[in-house]
């Protein structure tokens, strides 16, 4: 899954404040995330992270799950043509 610094990561699980939605401050191995709510930083191991990723959104668009982004087409189906 590729996350980067400064996407926008809503969780399946919300933090205790409510929020369900953290900037990612660091990736890597372990992420970094703010929650958007309380503005509490936690450090998230990231198998642990990936799982609880509803949606990531990147300057404004979904860019997972891609089926919810309407202008980033896969280039699945080039294949032989
Ligand atoms: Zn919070």
């Amino acid at each position: 899954m590729d996350v980067r610094v400064g996407d926008i990561l809503t969780m399946k699980k919300p933090h205790p404040c409510g929020a369900k939605e953290f900037l990612v401050l660091r990736s890597g191995m372990d992420f970094r995330i703010r929650c958007t709510g309380c503005g509490h930083e936690v450090m998230v191991p990231r198998v642990k992270a990936e799982k609880n990723i509803r949606q990531i959104t990147r300057e404004g668009e979904v860019v997972y799950p891609p089926e919810k982004n309407p202008t980033g087409k896969l280039p699945a189906d080039k294949g032989e043509q």
